[in-house]
């Protein structure tokens, strides 16, 4: 292919060799419907008429899965999600019907069940097409449900290359090993958890809802947006209850009016018990005193490091402000304070001149987590704190806030779309679907004894490093569509939801009695 001029390569690309890419907006034109988009290909490639490949564009959207080709002809990429956008891209590299297809990373951008759903669909039309796939991932759980071959790559060598079921079952290189050893796992749980006891409740969350108005332009009507709906929790002192849910879900939402950054509807509220048994302070009624108070003791740790740090602040300064702010201890005691939390998160005190560019993605999550810790915290909020990072460097943050959580007794609100990261860290999980908590429990509980068929869809499309364990993608599709699609006892419409009810001590599922 090196030696062949541009003229005849371009004849091999997008034509016997098509390719998809991660994010799908930027290979997609923003400008024009994707009908013609797709079409376009057939028209330089195949010499196709207008209807022709009309025609083979709608049967090929409809093989790809959208449910209305024609709505999807028409529509532009802005106005579809990113598992339909994605579906487009799809629906564009294979309509030349190529031979090889080249996925680089396709399904990192998206949700696990769309992701299972596009990586379904990816291996179906493999077989009925015959072509191959080199697929580009950092999943191994993906490689365990779509190859036969595996080369591992490392700094631009190949590490180890082979038969995927030789490679995932015995990895020969230490490197394969340890990336093997960091990937987090959805246990297989033998027992359900012993029900969380609650004599001691640092958060509590009671019936929280948020609900914003946003204008839908022009003359029409502002439409709401319920973000979160009746949304019940409580944090265990010492203890994390981990929120997780797709994108859209209302996690962040949930973690904004915990930390009193947004107001809950009316009817709601937010309670923090600084020690046991103290009197709870409603978080959204506090007077001067109380809001300094609680403002020392919940801190935040988000999911970009590279955004919630000043770039022109070296460390030092970045670790001192919170202390400056709320005016503790002399300008000598607040820098001692700085280097002993820089080692406390496994940095070293050489490093406070620096400013963060000079830092690695961990390093700088772990620079926020001692930015956090500065003012000594009870309850630390952690939105998606890992979800920006490698495998092996989000297994390394993942250890050092299981440790700081012994060290300094604190108790975490923990973020995520992962279940996996979820089952380590959580001691209770609370699932979350369109902004409605669908089912609550232990992670060994849920695990052991998923009810929702949602929940079940989660664990099903987790991608399982694992040749043994594929994806159930059948119980996918029974759980992440529609809420009406869902079997009786969970169905419902628009957002009347059913209510929360126990099935056993500490697991709650949201169905009809
Ligand atoms: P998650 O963190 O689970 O991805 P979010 O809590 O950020 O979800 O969002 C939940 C829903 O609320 C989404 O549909 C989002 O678009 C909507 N939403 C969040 N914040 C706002 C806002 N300030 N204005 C309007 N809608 C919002
Ligand atoms: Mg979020």
């Amino acid at each position: 292919l090196m030696s062949l001029p541009e003229k005849a390569m371009r004849a091999i690309r997008g034509d016997r060799i098509s390719m998809i890419f991660q994010e799908p907006m930027r290979s997609l034109s923003p400008l024009h419907r994707l009908g013609n988009q797709v079409a376009e290909v057939l028209r330089l490639h195949r010499n196709m008429g207008r209807a022709e490949a009309k025609r083979c564009v709608l049967e090929q959207f409809e093989q790809v899965g959208f449910a209305d080709p024609v709505r999807a002809w028409r529509s532009y990429p802005f106005e579809m999600s990113g598992g339909m956008r994605q579906r487009a891209m799809i629906a564009m590299a294979m309509v030349a019907k190529p031979e090889l297809l080249i996925a680089d990373e396709p399904t990192t951008a998206l949700d696990v069940t769309t992701q299972a759903q596009v990586l379904g669909l990816i291996r179906s039309l493999q077989k009925d097409t015959g072509m191959g796939v080199i697929l580009v991932t950092h999943d191994l759980g993906v490689v365990a449900n779509m190859a036969q071959q595996v080369v591992v790559m490392n700094k631009g060598r190949v590490m180890e290359s082979g038969l995927a079921k030789d490679v995932l079952d015995a990895p020969a290189h230490p490197y394969t090993a340890k990336l093997f050893a960091a990937a987090p796992m959805i246990p297989q749980v033998a027992t359900p958890a012993r029900p969380p006891v609650r004599d001691d409740v640092i958060l509590e969350l009671r019936n929280v809802s948020k609900t914003y108005a946003m204008r839908a332009g022009g003359w029409r009507k502002p439409v709401t947006v319920s973000a979160c709906q009746n949304v019940d929790l409580q944090v265990s002192r010492g203890k994390t209850l981990a929120i997780v849910g797709e994108s859209g879900s209302g996690k962040t939402t949930c973690a904004r009016i915990a930390m009193g950054a947004e107001t809950p509807d009316e009817g709601g509220e937010v309670l923090f018990r600084p020690d046991k048994g103290a009197e709870p302070i409603s978080i959204h009624n506090m007077d001067r005193t109380e809001r300094t108070l609680f403002q020392r003791q919940a801190q935040m740790v988000f999911q970009d490091p590279y955004s919630s740090l000043s770039p022109r602040m070296r460390v030092q300064d970045a670790l001192t402000e919170p202390m400056e702010i709320h005016g503790i201890g002399s300008a000598a005691d607040r820098r001692d304070k700085a280097a002993e939390m820089l080692s406390w998160v496994g940095l070293d005190t050489n490093m406070l001149r620096r400013f963060p560019h000079a830092f690695s993605g961990g390093q700088r999550q772990r620079l926020s987590i001692a930015r956090a810790l500065t003012l000594d915290p009870r309850l630390l909020i952690c939105d998606e704190p890992t979800s920006a990072l490698d495998v092996s460097v989000q297994d390394q943050i993942l250890t050092l806030l299981e440790d700081i959580r012994e060290r300094a007794n604190l108790s975490y609100l923990f973020i995520s779309h992962d279940l996996a990261v979820v089952a380590r860290i959580a001691d209770e999980v609370a699932v979350m679907r369109a902004g409605v908590i669908v089912e609550q429990a232990p992670p060994d509980t849920l695990f052991y004894n998923p009810q929702h068929p949602y929940t079940k869809a989660l664990i099903a499309a987790q991608p399982e490093p694992d040749i043994n364990r594929p994806i159930d993608l059948d119980l996918v599709a029974k759980g992440a569509g529609s809420p009406q699609l869902w079997p009786e006892e969970y169905r419902f419409e628009g957002m009347q939801a059913p209510a929360l009810r126990e099935l056993e001590p500490g697991h709650k599922v949201r169905c009809h009695a």
